[in-house]
């Protein structure tokens, strides 16, 4: 369940459901052929260069408190910019909005005010319906708990999303045996989340949240539950994933999670009150010194 504080509960099923046929399922090929092969690009080089993936603007969310009128503003008109391949770690104190905004950046709830515009298009007052087609066809969800279907084995849990995407099941299972293997499960297909370790169960996680080819993952405290080690190949997945230009969002407590991404932001009481970019990780074929923070403006 990704849905802490507001309204109702999706389960992993409707979060990651239904869609229209396969054929119709927008591929972002703008970004495939940097995604289909694995070689990794320097992860310095995509943020510079890339167009904005989501934006919110003025985004506001103001909830009541449970059984009274009074309003809580989880979120105070806040600005962001994400941009294609960026990998943005948010950071806050309970209570700060970081999940309210993750649910809206997740299309799973609505701002209050303001607007949300995911590639390109304003999903701010789209209806429910649509706001969970959205969802399932553009949006990844990586969960510190995993949400997998215990009954399942790591092969139909991934199939399950493309099964109400409605790609075919040879189509289907060809893509889960890829993804299970891109993730370092090809020994593992057969077994169930509870035949699985949590770093095994949490790759289970990243590769599902890959089978609709999102444009955008989002990450809640994705190493949470994990040993450091195991934290640490799972964050070093992310790096790949990032490298191939997937655009990443990580909510996190950990300083060494958000040291690892492109840039933090940092809420308190609903509002912005950092956006700091780190500086690149030196790549050898881009040579060292090439600028700091603002080279992936
Ligand atoms: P964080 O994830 O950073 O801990 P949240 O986004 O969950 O913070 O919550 C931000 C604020 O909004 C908190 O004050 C919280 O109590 C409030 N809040 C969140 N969800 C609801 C809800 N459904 N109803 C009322 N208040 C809520
Ligand atoms: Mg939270």
């Amino acid at each position: 369940m990704l849905r802490k504080g507001g309204g109702a509960v999706k389960t992993e099923l409707e979060v990651q459901s239904p869609g229209l046929p396969y054929d119709s399922v927008p591929r972002h090929s703008e970004l495939s052929n940097q995604r289909s092969a694995l070689s990794p690009q320097s992860s310095v080089l995509s943020p510079q260069h890339s167009s904005t993936v989501a934006a919110v603007t003025n985004l506001s969310k103001i909830y009541c408190k449970p059984g009274t009128t009074v309003e809580v503003a989880a979120l105070r008109s806040i600005n962001i910019d994400f941009k294609e391949g960026e990998y943005t770690a948010i950071m806050g104190a309970s209570g700060s909005g970081k999940s309210t905004l993750m649910n809206i950046l997740g299309c799973l709830d609505k701002p209050t005010h303001g607007s949300y515009t995911l590639g390109g298009q304003d999903v701010s007052a789209v209806t429910d319906d649509d706001l969970s087609e959205i969802r399932s066809r553009k949006i990844g969800f990586i969960f510190q708990n995993f949400n997998l279907i215990q009954q399942l084995t790591v092969l139909e849990n991934l199939e399950v999303p493309m099964f109400y995407l409605g790609i075919p099941p040879a189509k289907r299972r060809e893509r889960a045996t890829e993804l299970a293997r891109r993730v370092g499960l090809t020994e593992r297909l057969d077994h169930r989340p509870t035949q699985l370790s949590g770093g095994q169960q949490q790759r289970v996680c990243i590769a599902r949240a890959m089978v609709n080819d999102p444009l955008i993952i989002l990450a809640d405290e994705p190493t949470g539950a994990l040993d450091s080690k195991t934290g640490q190949q799972i964050l070093a997945l992310f790096d790949e994933l990032v490298a191939t230009g997937r655009t990443m969002l990580v909510v996190t407590h950990d300083p060494g999670v958000a040291a690892r991404c492109h840039r933090v932001i940092r809420l308190h009481d609903g509002e912005i009150v950092s956006d700091e970019r780190n500086a690149p990780t030196p790549s050898p074929s881009l040579g060292e010194g090439r600028g700091e923070g603002e080279a992936r403006k």
